[in-house]
C-alpha cells in the first residue's frame, strides 16, 4: 500500500473518477477509453444505503479486464449518504454499517483505498462531530477492517457544516479513531484551495505541504484529487472545474506533478464534462509528467 505508482510504473499514475454503471468492469473499459493508469470507483448505486453483492459473474469479468489492461482501480468514493458525525442516531447507525460495507466491498474488489468525506456536524458543533469521525471510525473498522484496505479522509472546502477543511481538524479525526495505522488522508486540490490553502505556485505548494507534515505528517498522504476550483481561494465552496480553467490555474497543478515529495502519489480527476473532458485533461497532465521524465 502506498505503493501504487511502483505497481504502474507511472510517476504519478494518473486517472480519474468513472461509472460503474452496468458492472464494475465499466470503470475498467471508461478507463482504457480515456487512457488511465487508475480509477476511482463508487462501489454500487451512490444514493442507496446498501447495494446487493457482486454477482460471481460480475468479479470475474472485472479482475479478467483489470489483469488485461492493466487498470488499476485504487479508491472506492462513498456513498454521499454516509455522516460518520451525524448526530441524528438512526442515520448515524446507517452510516456506519453503509461505511463497513464499502469497507468490504473494497477488501472483494481488491482496492486499497477507500474513501470518505469525514463528515457534517449539522449545527451540533465541530468538536462534538471531529469526535463522532473518530468513534464511527473505530466501529466501521472494528466491523470490517483489513490489513488489505486503508480508510481515507478527503479533505473538504468546509461548506456548511462539513467537517475536515483544515489538516487539524483532520489530524484530530485520526487521532481520537484509536486506528491511525487505518487511516490515510487524501488532498482534494480544490477544496483546500477553497478551505483557504495556497496552491497556485511552487512557494505556495511548499508551504501547504510543509504545514500538512507537521500537523498530520506527509507518510499519511495517499493520493490527491486533482480539481481546478471554481471559486476563489478561502470561498468554502466546492465546485470543480477543468484543470487550469479555474482559479487555482496550470501553474499550480504543473508544480504538483513536478513535486518530487509527492509525485508517486495516484492523481485523480473528479472534473465536469464526462469521458471527453477525461481523456483531454489526462493528455494536458501527462505534458507536465512528460517534462519529469525528461529531466
Ligand atoms: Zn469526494
Ligand atoms: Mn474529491
Ligand atoms: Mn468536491
Amino acid at each position: 500500500m502506498g505503493e501504487i505508482g511502483k505497481i504502474t510504473g507511472k510517476r504519478p499514475p494518473l486517472g480519474a473518477h468513472t461509472s460503474i454503471a452496468g458492472g464494475v468492469f465499466t470503470a475498467i473499459r471508461q478507463g482504457v477509453e480515456i487512457e488511465a493508469d487508475v480509477v476511482q470507483i463508487f462501489s454500487k448505486n451512490q444514493r442507496q444505503w446498501l447495494g446487493k453483492p457482486y454477482s460471481e459473474e460480475e468479479l470475474e469479468t472485472y479482475f479478467k479486464e483489470r489483469e488485461e489492461t492493466g487498470i488499476h482501480p485504487v479508491v472506492i468514493h462513498d456513498s454521499y449518504l454516509i455522516n460518520l458525525a451525524s448526530p441524528k442516531k438512526d442515520i448515524l447507525e446507517k452510516s456506519i454499517q453503509a461505511f463497513a460495507d464499502e469497507l468490504q466491498r473494497g477488501i472483494t474488489l481488491k482496492i486499497p483505498y477507500v474513501l470518505t468525506h469525514p463528515g457534517s456536524h449539522l449545527g451540533e458543533g465541530e468538536s462534538f462531530g471531529i469526535k463522532q469521525i473518530g468513534e464511527s471510525l473505530k466501529q466501521c473498522w472494528e466491523m470490517a477492517g483489513d490489513d488489505n484496505i486503508m480508510i481515507i479522509l478527503e479533505t473538504t472546502a468546509g461548506q456548511g457544516t462539513n467537517l475536515g477543511y483544515t489538516f487539524e481538524q483532520i489530524r484530530d479525526m485520526i487521532d481520537s479513531s484509536g486506528i491511525e495505522p487505518h487511516v490515510g488522508v487524501c488532498i482534494d486540490t480544490c477544496h483546500i484551495f477553497a478551505a483557504g490553502y495556497d496552491i497556485r505556485s511552487k512557494e505556495a505548494w511548499e508551504q501547504t505541504l510543509d504545514r500538512f507534515d507537521e500537523v498530520i505528517g506527509l507518510s499519511k498522504l495517499k493520493l490527491f484529487h486533482l480539481n481546478d476550483s471554481r471559486h476563489e481561494l478561502g470561498s468554502r465552496k466546492d465546485r470543480h472545474a477543468r484543470i487550469g480553467e479555474g482559479f487555482i490555474g496550470k501553474e499550480g497543478f504543473e508544480t504538483l506533478l513536478n513535486n518530487s515529495r509527492v509525485n508517486h502519489l495516484p492523481m485523480i480527476l473528479e472534473i465536469p464534462g464526462g469521458l471527453e473532458a477525461y481523456r483531454e485533461d489526462l493528455i494536458l497532465l501527462r505534458t507536465f509528467r512528460n517534462a519529469i521524465d525528461k529531466s
